[in-house]
This record gives C-alpha cells, sequence and structure tokens, in this order.
C-alpha cells in the first residue's frame, strides 16, 4: 500500500493516541498525525481483533476522509485459556475501569503458580485510506501476570503485565514504546508501505 502523507488515530483513548504518536513521530521518516476530528463512537462488535481494528479504521476514515489508523487489543493469558481475549476493555463487565480490570485479573489467578501465569498482548493495527486500500497487521508481545501491582507508569493492564522482570508500569514510556505490542504492530504495517 502507499504510504499516507498523514493519519488520524482513530481512537478516543488519550494513553493509547499518545503511544501510537510517539511511535509514529520515531519512524524514519515519520508519519504525520492528524490532529483527531469527531467521529461517531464505534461499538467493536467483530469476534477478532484485526476485524474490529478495520471497522474503527473504516469508520473514522468516512467520518473524516482521512486515512486512518486504529487499533484493537487483547490480553490472552494461558491460564485462562486465552481469556480475556476480544474482551479486555470490559473484562470486569460494562463501564469497567482500569483498576476494576486488574482486580478481577488477579483474583481469576489467584493461587495460580508463577511459572503458569505467561500471557501476551495482542494488537491488531489497521490502516484505511479514502481510495478504499487496507491493512492489517498483528504484534505480539509475550509476558507474564504478576500477584501485585507494581510502578507508576503506562495504563490499563500494564502495572501486572511483567516482561524480563519489570513491568510495563515500572518501564519508562520511551522504553515501552519501542517494545509494546502497539509498537511492533506500527513498526510492521509501516515496512508494508512502498
Ligand atoms: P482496546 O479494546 O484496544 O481499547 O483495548 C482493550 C484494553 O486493553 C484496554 O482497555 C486496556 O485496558 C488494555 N490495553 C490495551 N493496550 C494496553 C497496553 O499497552 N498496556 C496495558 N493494557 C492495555
Amino acid at each position: 500500500m502507499k504510504r499516507p502523507h498523514g493519519v488520524v488515530v482513530a481512537s478516543k483513548n488519550a494513553d493509547k493516541v499518545a503511544e501510537m504518536e510517539s511511535v509514529l513521530a520515531a519512524l524514519d521518516p515519520p508519519i504525520a498525525v492528524i490532529p483527531g476530528h469527531g467521529w461517531p463512537d464505534v461499538e467493536e462488535t467483530e469476534d477478532s481483533l484485526a476485524d474490529n481494528a478495520l471497522l474503527k479504521a473504516h469508520a473514522v476514515c468516512a467520518a473524516t476522509g482521512h486515512a486512518a489508523v486504529a487499533d484493537d487489543t487483547g490480553l490472552e493469558v494461558d491460564a485462562l485459556s486465552g481469556a480475556p481475549g476480544v474482551k479486555t476493555a470490559r473484562y470486569a463487565g460494562p463501564g469497567a475501569t482500569y483498576d476494576d480490570n486488574v482486580d478481577k485479573l488477579l483474583e481469576e489467578l489467584d493461587g495460580v503458580p508463577r511459572p503458569d501465569r505467561s500471557a501476551r498482548f495482542k494488537t491488531a493495527i489497521a490502516l484505511v485510506t479514502p481510495s478504499g486500500a487496507e491493512l492489517v497487521v498483528e504484534g505480539v508481545l509475550e509476558g507474564s501476570i504478576t500477584t501485585g501491582r507494581r510502578g507508576d507508569g503506562g495504563f490499563g493492564y500494564d502495572p501486572v503485565f511483567e516482561v524480563d522482570g519489570r513491568t510495563l508500569a515500572e518501564i519508562p514510556a520511551a522504553d515501552k514504546n519501542k517494545i509494546s505490542h502497539r509498537a511492533i504492530a506500527l513498526r510492521l504495517l509501516t515496512e508494508n508501505l512502498d
């Protein structure tokens, strides 16, 4: 697909937009982020990360007239047969906060020993352009779930997701943005652009 000059980041989650902006700005050459315009909320009704990312990118591209990138992220925990998966954002129920979701995850894993707490973040990122071209890629970050929160950075499940001995909330933002599932997916996306 031809490289767009700029993209709208199709997310209303300020944490994610900041992370995606920083990764896109660090690309060589960088991809400019077109400041968010208003668009209607898009319900994630599909049952795969890739299809939800495409759904959001198409809706935001249509609403703004600009190329749009959208992501959908899921956390897969092996001891929970891959849950929360596509339900990651609303694991503790509709309207759940980050804290509610982390509490529920720690409860569900209560008593599960360290070696059995393996997990991974998966992010699907879709790019859709006004001409109708589309591209979807997936980035994966392997890690494990801690038994309690550690660190003040990041967002979501970062305080309980450990990679190489540190939780993502203990890693400075600039470093997380180099290794994260979203950064991996975004790099892969740009590698597939002419
Ligand atoms: P979404 O459906 O793509 O918005 O993401 C699902 C949920 O995954 C979010 O509500 C966050 O709680 C969580 N999440 C997404 N990305 C990250 C991350 O980089 N670190 C921790 N949690 C994340």
